[in-house]
């Protein structure tokens, strides 16, 4: 068993938008590369440029259609319990269990369904059994800035770390023969090398929406924990107790699709009687 140590005022994480974020896959590719990129990486794959770049990956990003279930007004979807009247279930892999059981969704009063994408990675949590189960120390939380780590000259590979996550952010190497996670990009955000913007994440510099924030989620002065506090930013699952770092921020409400067409503004007329020759010339083309 491992112990972990007294909790740290810092609390360094990320904060994930999920009204954002567009499931374009830029985050998991930038945290692929900067891991796997050079010859010493910690991210070594059978073959990660190749057809089926498949193995370990830091960071993945699912895609939900969610629906609502009834008539009343659609509230939140908890992990591991059923739906009541109103809330939007996720459907498709998000199934009862899964951390994408844990969506908050907007109240929208539409009948509609939305797209909501999940990237998913390690949430760096305060209390997590990760560590406490790893019987040899490998896997640890460090006291300064509560980023969870896997020492790999510790780790014997028995996999009841990754038993023990229920966000499935763990990934098993077997060219290694050791567990792998995002590292919070401990070789970026205090690297000395470089400019002091950039000392970020991969996947938070890469993101193209600015779906993804990094920073200190302990210290309630943060930009982050200002942003999680003004967006309702929330726990996934948080009834395992692990009290995840990492926040997500719900969708914002989508316009009903039909209620929009209704409400627009009408067609501005155009008087083209005093218009050139030319435009109302392009004009009777372009009307045709
Ligand atoms: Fe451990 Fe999983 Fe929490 Fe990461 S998300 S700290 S791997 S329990
Ligand atoms: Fe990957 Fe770094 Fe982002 Fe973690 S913080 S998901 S290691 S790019
Ligand atoms: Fe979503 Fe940003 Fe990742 Fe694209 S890069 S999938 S928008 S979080």
């Amino acid at each position: 068993m491992t112990m972990l140590p007294t909790p740290s005022r810092k609390k360094l994480g990320l904060v994930i938008d999920l009204d954002t974020c567009v499931g374009c896959h830029a985050c998991a590719v930038a945290c692929k590369e900067w891991n796997d990129g050079g010859q010493f990486g910690p991210l070594p794959d059978e073959n990660p440029y190749g057809k089926e770049p498949l193995g370990v990956w830091f960071n993945r990003v699912h895609t939900y259609e969610v629906v609502p279930t009834a008539q009343a007004s659609p509230v939140t979807v908890a992990g591991n319990r059923e739906p009541v009247a109103g809330e939007r279930e996720p459907i498709g892999a998000a199934s009862r269990g899964s951390p994408a059981a844990g969506f908050r969704l907007p109240a929208t009063g539409s009948s509609s369904a939305m797209t909501v994408h999940f990237p998913r990675s390690c949430l760096h949590c305060e209390t997590p059994d990760c560590v406490t189960v790893c019987p040899t120390g490998a896997s640890y939380k460090r006291a300064e800035d509560g980023i969870v780590l896997v020492d790999e000259d510790k780790c014997i590979g028995c996999k009841l770390c990754s038993w023990a996550c229920p966000y499935g952010a763990r990934e098993y190497s077997a060219v290694r023969g050791v567990m792998q996670k995002c590292t919070l990009c401990v070789d970026r955000i205090y690297n000395d090398s470089f400019e002091e913007i950039d000392r970020q994440p991969a996947c938070v510099m890469a993101c193209p929406t600015r779906a993804r924030h990094f920073g200190d989620l302990g210290d309630p002065d943060s930009a982050v924990s200002k942003l999680v506090a003004e967006r309702d930013g929330y726990d996934l699952m948080p009834e395992m107790g692990y009290k995840p770092v990492n926040k997500y921020l719900p969708p914002r409400p989508r316009r009903d699709g039909c209620a929009s067409k209704a409400a627009a503004a009408p067609e501005e007329k155009v008087d083209l009687s005093t218009a050139s020759p030319i435009l109302r010339w392009m004009d009777r083309i372009l009307s045709r």
